[in-house]
């Protein structure tokens, strides 16, 4: 089949979520002609099935905490029940906002939407409900899926996030197994509708991934708020019958739940859809590619979740937007990845940037950290939270890394950002200004006091 016209394209992107719809935005935006191939609903799974439902179900577990808590606010609430058709309504008309905004944004930039599942056919063309669409250059953006565990087949009582996000009911005992990001954010969702949590995880901490104190104060935390976890234990199988699941340990401790949530990660969605068939280089499922986005196959780009690093939607719209800029020529800069504001939105709240105290050790050698303790933080005693904010910086240098947490933190990611990308010393930041009482306060009272002049600081 020849290329006509009407197939052809200046790009061709292959899925519609974070990375492949920004890049279509970023490539209309500056007059690139762009065909969007997406085989379930524009917005993928950020938007259906990821942050924007679970970051809804987050907040009517604040909201059913808030009701529980009243009375310690001098307020008299009681708590009823949740109910979860309510819930789920809330959370549909949410995401169906927003994905109504995101269809009526794509239609505006003439992008050719293209609905169906493809593939890569060729090095520059994809096969979609029998179309060819070629493209000067074609994007991978096919995203990711949960993964489970070998011989753990997702079915009835044992699920992902993706069946997670639908419940009926709210199961009176549920086992989470991970301790990752997802888990510990349907954790909390759980322990606040009011089932009775356990966390399994193979590593010897929750959010593994944090700075070693973040964990111990999450750990804390969910002790308090009475979910279970147990770390560095390994899971060893599950067996489902009727409505109740048991879950068995290598340690050979079993656990009967009604619920057993598999939070394990997420795998790259890139089997049968051609891409080594067209050279790209696949490794473990992840296409590989360069810091501009390029796999070794030219005039062929990768973003997104199929792209090894930090599995989240702003980085894959950063990335879509970079690919479309380096393709009109505009020579974006790379995206430096430890630059990405990372933000974990269970009870209590973490929010970080840069390098943990471990990595900037080992990164820079000599370091300085300081934590400041939420005590100190009017704002944050008034809504009755703890945690800190703890900076890491070079030795005399800029701050490399900074990690908080606490009720609502994640706000605070904005400012952090600023810190780390524009290589900010304790010294910038402490002459500026921070409103009070407000949790901000809180990141310049940690520069304050790195840059030698605490003020509402217990050493
Ligand atoms: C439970 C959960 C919570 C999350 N919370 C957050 C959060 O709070 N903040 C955050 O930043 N990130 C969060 N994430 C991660 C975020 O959703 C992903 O990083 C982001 O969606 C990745 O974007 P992507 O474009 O790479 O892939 P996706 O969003 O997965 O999009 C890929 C798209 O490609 C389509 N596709 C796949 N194959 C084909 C094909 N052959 N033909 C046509 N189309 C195809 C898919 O249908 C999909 O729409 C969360 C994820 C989950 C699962």
């Amino acid at each position: 089949m020849s290329a006509t016209a009407e197939n052809t394209f200046d790009i061709v992107i292959l899925g519609g979520g974070s990375g492949g719809y920004a890049c279509a935005l970023r490539a209309a935006e500056l007059g690139l002609s762009v065909a969007l191939v997406e085989k379930g609903k524009l917005g993928g799974t950020c938007l259906h099935l990821g942050c924007i439902p679970t970051k809804a179900l987050l907040h009517a577990a604040e909201v059913a905490d808030t009701a529980r808590e009243g009375e310690q606010f001098g307020v008299k609430t009681t708590f009823e029940s949740v109910d979860m058709s309510g819930v789920n309504a809330y959370k549909d008309e949410v995401v169906g906002r927003l994905y109504k905004g995101l269809q009526g944004l794509v239609k505006s930039k003439s992008i050719e939407y293209v609905e169906g599942s493809g593939r890569l056919v060729a090095k520059n063309t994809v096969e979609v409900a029998g179309r060819q669409l070629v493209g000067k250059n074609v994007v991978l953006a096919t995203g990711s899926y949960a993964k489970s565990l070998p011989g753990l087949d997702i079915a009835g009582r044992i699920m992902t996030s993706e069946q997670a996000l639908f419940l009926d009911f709210v199961p009176p005992r549920v086992v989470v197994l991970g301790g990752g990001v997802i888990g510990v954010e349907f954790a909390s969702v759980f322990k606040s509708f009011g089932s009775e949590v356990t966390i399994i995880e193979a590593l010897p901490r929750l959010v593994a991934a944090e700075d070693e104190a973040i964990s111990k104060q999450l750990e804390r935390s969910f002790r308090k708020r009475k979910i279970s976890f147990k770390t560095g234990v390994k899971f060893a199988g599950a067996t489902q019958s009727g409505d109740v699941v048991q879950v068995s340990l290598e340690s050979g401790e079993t656990i009967e739940t009604d619920l057993l949530l598999v939070a394990v990660g997420r795998g790259p969605v890139t089997a049968g859809l051609g891409y080594e068939e067209a050279g790209v280089t696949v490794d473990r499922g992840f296409v590989m590619a360069s810091e501009r986005c390029q796999t070794n196959v030219e005039g062929i780009y990768a973003v997104g979740d199929i792209v090894p690093g930090l599995q989240l939607a702003h980085r894959g719209f950063a990335q879509g937007i970079f690919v479309a800029e380096q393709i009109a020529g505009l020579n974006p800069p790379v995206i430096d990845e430890m630059g990405i504001p990372r933000v974990t939105y269970c009870d209590p709240e973490i929010a970080s940037i840069g390098y943990t105290e471990t990595q900037a050790k080992e990164k820079f050698g000599e370091i300085e950290t300081y934590d400041y303790n939420l005590g100190g933080n009017g704002k944050s005693q008034i809504l009755g939270t703890q945690g800190f904010v703890k900076l890491v910086r070079q030795k005399d240098g800029p701050v490399v890394g900074v990690h908080m947490i606490g009720a609502r933190m994640g706000e605070q990611i904005g400012e952090a950002q600023l810190i780390y990308n524009w290589e900010a010393l304790p010294s910038d930041v402490a002459q500026l200004i921070h409103a009070h009482p407000t949790q901000n306060e809180a990141l310049g009272e940690a520069h304050l006091a790195l840059a030698g002049k605490p003020l509402h600081a217990h050493a």
